[in-house]
């Protein structure tokens, strides 16, 4: 008796596996498909000076427009298939969208920096340069300056000697790097002195708790006079209110991202975002702060 309960748990076991299995390889596919089927697009956030008062570039957010979802967030399908080459397609695609965008904007005459996310393996690719370059010709109207690529530092992780190659090869096209959620990983000082990273990208969590949290404070005001020492530009995510602007400010970080300036937008919304946002007097005012 006891054998046969044993054999059962064993096959419901087993059939509950392989239901997981058959799960993910269909979510997987239906990813796959995503692209193929025209499914993706891109949301954009632009990047203030707000010293300048100017919205000098916008960071490219990929999302999926579900037949039956909606519109999903990419935490929600990207980690399906990053370990896969479905992320290269999906990456590339997100390339090409990307700067087919800022070479319509152009018309508009806009001359700002589009930002995009690299996944780790796609970045790894030896043949990333090459790929890239050949994606760049595609859009003989869109200078590679006006291209920067946001990378984790954990893309770093298992090769950062080929990592610090390939963004010598980019920077040399013109290309700039950021280091997305700089702080994060466990070894970000190493990293920022290997990497030529142009610009650190404070993580969203120190930004947001700054206000509320001395650690949060002195850790994001500890990066930004580490991309001083070291050269590099400096941009705080995460930015919620006028107060987290103006701290950062006064920190010496003038650069900034997040929903109280605007959050992610689809492409069709971003011309009459800006154009309002020029006249919004309220970025100046915390300019006027004196610096701490
Ligand atoms: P990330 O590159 O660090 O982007 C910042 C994320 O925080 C975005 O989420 C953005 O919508 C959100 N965010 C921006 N400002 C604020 C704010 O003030 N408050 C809060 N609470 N959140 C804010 P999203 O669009 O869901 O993207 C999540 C992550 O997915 C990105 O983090 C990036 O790592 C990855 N990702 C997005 N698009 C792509 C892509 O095209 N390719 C790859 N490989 N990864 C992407
Ligand atoms: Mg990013
Ligand atoms: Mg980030
Ligand atoms: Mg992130």
């Amino acid at each position: 008796q006891a054998k046969i309960t044993g054999r059962n748990r064993h096959h419901f076991f087993d059939a509950d596996l392989d239901e997981q299995v058959r799960t993910h390889h269909n979510r997987r596919t239906e990813v796959r498909n995503a692209v193929r089927g025209n499914e993706l697009l891109l949301y954009y956030q632009p990047k203030l000076d707000m010293r300048k008062g100017r919205i000098v570039g916008m960071e490219a957010l990929l999302r999926w427009n579900h037949p039956t979802r909606g519109v999903v967030g990419p935490m929600e399908f990207l980690p399906i298939v990053e370990h896969t080459d479905v992320i290269i397609d999906i990456g590339e695609w997100v390339l090409r969208e990307a700067l087919r965008q800022l070479q319509s904007w152009r018309a508009f005459d806009v001359d700002w920096v589009i930002s995009v996310n690299i996944a780790a393996r796609h970045f790894q690719r030896h043949d990333f340069v090459e790929r890239l370059t050949a994606i760049l010709a595609e859009f003989p109207d869109v200078p590679p300056h006006r291209l920067e690529l946001e990378i984790l530092e954990s893309s770093a992780l298992s090769d950062i000697a080929h990592v610090r190659r390939i963004m010598l090869d980019c920077q040399a096209l013109g290309i700039s790097f950021a280091l997305d959620d700089f702080g994060t990983g466990y070894s970000s000082m190493s990293y920022l002195k290997r990497l030529p990273a142009d610009v650190l990208k404070i993580d969203q969590s120190f930004v947001r708790n700054m206000l509320v949290d001395r650690d949060d404070l002195h850790l994001v005001s500890a990066v930004i006079g580490l991309a001083r020492s070291f050269g590099r530009g400096v941009i705080a995510e995460g930015v919620e209110t006028i107060e987290h602007g103006a701290m950062l400010m006064r920190l010496g970080c003038d650069l900034v991202q997040g929903y109280g300036i605007a959050r992610p937008m689809p492409a069709q919304d971003v011309l009459t975002w800006v154009e309002g946002f020029v006249t919004a007097p309220v970025w100046q005012a915390a300019a006027a702060l004196p610096p701490i």
